[in-house]
């Protein structure tokens, strides 16, 4: 075999959820996406959005600063990239060098080991308890930084900031990253906490509250030496992130509150009340405060149901992993294609 084979890196890629090709009246359960549109200025953007033949600004300054307004920070706290995973990526490679171990849950967003594999990260992952809930102690060992997302992916567990402090505070010697994708369905952010520890880093995303998956953008919240940090490595990898239209369109959605309460608030109503159904319908899950829930039947297997579903177009996502290979994750539609999926189930289950 050629010796050049073995220059080759070999890595077991992060597998996404189904995109289906669209046919009609497909439920798409299974991306944790918003069912809304997003926010009308993006049309009335899109439309001003010019400049093309040039070079976007490689700061996508007029981004990080409606963020850093919109967020009470200043401009050198915010940092911006082609969605949270860009983001996620460049943290992992910035911020967790040491050969200690960095630490996540067993359980958690399955994009961590893959990114940790790829930059040759060592890490260790502490299992949730037998409710899903991170347990503080296992983060008070020696380690060379810390991630999870809050509410915690894929069972929408959200852990109180007091929870996130006892954290920081047993790590004065690691970067803690705080994934908070899921945060605007209920959750309190964990930005307050900026201002007493310069090792956090908050990353957020324009992907599910803000009904904007496909224009990929995410950033990172935290002291200005960890920004200047990740921009470092930005522009040591890819100066030009940020195309046109995100830092146009990602910084004018921000004006437009009342549309993101709306929405935010439309699906935090729909999950609370589709709780409530599953709950009769035999199924349990730890309380979600995310767009999704992560549920298990008393009788009915998570893969009979994933696959009868599937071929009834509903898409929901299913985890042949351990510890949760009996667990369904439904993203949460608008209230129409949820009745669809528990009319679906309730067929289903008495079969
Ligand atoms: N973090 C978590 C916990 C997620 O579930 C996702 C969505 N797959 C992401 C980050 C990445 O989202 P995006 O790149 O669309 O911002």
């Amino acid at each position: 075999m050629a010796g050049f084979r073995d220059n080759i890196r070999k890595v077991v890629p992060y597998t996404p959820g189904e995109q289906p090709k669209r046919v009609d009246n497909l439920i798409k359960l299974n991306t944790n996406e918003n069912p809304y549109p997003p926010s009308p200025k993006v049309e009335e953007m899109m439309k001003q959005v010019t400049g093309w033949r040039l070079y976007p600004d490689p700061a996508a300054s007029k981004l990080v600063e409606a963020l850093a307004s919109y967020h009470g920070l200043n401009k050198d706290q915010v940092f911006v990239g082609v969605g949270s995973d860009d983001v996620l990526a460049m943290a992992f490679m910035t911020f967790f060098n040491s050969d200690k171990p960095i630490l996540f849950p067993d359980i958690t967003y399955s994009f961590y080991d893959v990114w940790a594999d790829l930059f040759r990260i060592p890490y260790v992952q502490k299992p949730l308890d037998e409710n899903f809930r991170i347990v503080a102690d296992d983060y008070k060992c020696e380690n060379g930084g810390i991630i999870f997302p809050n509410p915690n992916a894929p069972t929408g567990v959200y852990q109180s900031l007091d929870f996130i402090e006892e954290i920081l505070q047993a790590n004065p010697d690691a970067i803690v990253i705080i994934d908070e994708a899921y945060i605007d369905f209920g959750g309190q952010s964990a930005l307050p906490l900026l201002e007493k520890y310069e090792n956090l880093l908050v990353v957020q995303t324009y992907s599910k509250s803000r009904s904007l998956a496909g224009i990929r953008i995410g950033y990172a919240m935290g002291s200005a030496e960890l920004i200047k940090a990740l921009n470092d490595v930005k522009y040591s990898f890819n100066s030009y992130t940020m195309n046109q239209p995100s830092i146009a369109i990602g910084a004018a959605v921000l004006e437009d509150e009342d549309y993101f309460k709306e929405v935010t608030g439309k699906i935090v109503s729909t999950r609370e009340w589709f709780k409530e159904e599953m709950k009769k319908l035999g199924f349990s899950f730890e309380d979600s405060k995310s767009n999704f829930l992560f549920v298990t039947h008393e009788t009915v297997k998570a893969k009979d149901i994933f696959e009868a579903a599937k071929a009834n177009q509903i898409y929901v996502r299913y985890f042949a992993k351990p510890r949760i290979d009996n667990y369904l994750r439904i993203t949460i539609g608008t209230d129409e294609e949820m009745k669809t999926f528990l009319n679906f189930v309730k067929e289903f289950i008495k079969m």
